[in-house]
C-alpha cells in the first residue's frame, strides 16, 4: 500500500462526488491528503497543466463508466513521478494503480510500455480489458506496479461530516 491513512480518508469524499459528476474531474493530493490542484474537463478527458511537485496521489473519475485506467492516465502518473492513479466510475467502483518509487530506467522503460498501449489504443483497436491486462503483466514485470479495483467506501470520515454539518448549520444560522 503506498498511501497513507490520512490521504486514503481524504479520498473518500472527493470520490464520492466526482463518481457522479457527468464530466471528468481530477485532483492532485500531496502524501497526506492535502488538495494541490483541482481540474474539471469534458466527458472523455481532463488535462491537468500543472502537476505541483509534491504530488503524490491523482483521482479522476471516468463518467463513461471505463472498467479500467487508460493507458493515457498510467503514462501521465509515471511520467510525473506518482505513486497512484485511481480512476472512479459511476457505479462506485476504483481502478488504482500503485507506483513504486521508480529509478530512471525503470522509469522509462514503464513509460515506454504505456506508449506502446497508447498508441494500440488509438490504432482502431479499442482500448479493452485483454489490453488492460497485457500492459499490467507488462509494468508489473518491469516497474513492480500493482493494479486493483476496489469498491468506493460508503463510510465518511467523520471529520468530513463535522465539516459538512458546521457548514450547514452557518447557512441556517445566517437566515436569521
Ligand atoms: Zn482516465
Amino acid at each position: 500500500m503506498n498511501i497513507s491513512k490520512a490521504a486514503r480518508k481524504a479520498l473518500i469524499p472527493i470520490e464520492r462526488e466526482i463518481s457522479k459528476q457527468p464530466v471528468e474531474h481530477l485532483y492532485l493530493l500531496n502524501k497526506t491528503g492535502k488538495i494541490l490542484s483541482k481540474a474539471i474537463g469534458t466527458a472523455k478527458n481532463v488535462n491537468i497543466l500543472l502537476v505541483p511537485p509534491d504530488s503524490f496521489i491523482a483521482t479522476h473519475n471516468h463518467p463513461s463508466g471505463s472498467r479500467s485506467l487508460s493507458p493515457i492516465d498510467i503514462y501521465g502518473a509515471i511520467y510525473w513521478n506518482l505513486r497512484e492513479i485511481r480512476a472512479v466510475t459511476k457505479k462506485e467502483l476504483c481502478h488504482l494503480a500503485e507506483i513504486p518509487k521508480l529509478d530512471i530506467d525503470k522509469k522509462n522503460k514503464c513509460l515506454s510500455i504505456t506508449e506502446k498501449y497508447i498508441i494500440l489504443s488509438k490504432c482502431g483497436k479499442d482500448w479493452n480489458l485483454s489490453l488492460y491486462r497485457k500492459m499490467r503483466k507488462e509494468l508489473k514485470k518491469s516497474g513492480g506496479l500493482k493494479f486493483r479495483t476496489i469498491k468506493l467506501s460508503k463510510t465518511e470520515a467523520p471529520s468530513i461530516k463535522f465539516n459538512v454539518f458546521s457548514k450547514l448549520w452557518n447557512k441556517l444560522l445566517s437566515k436569521f
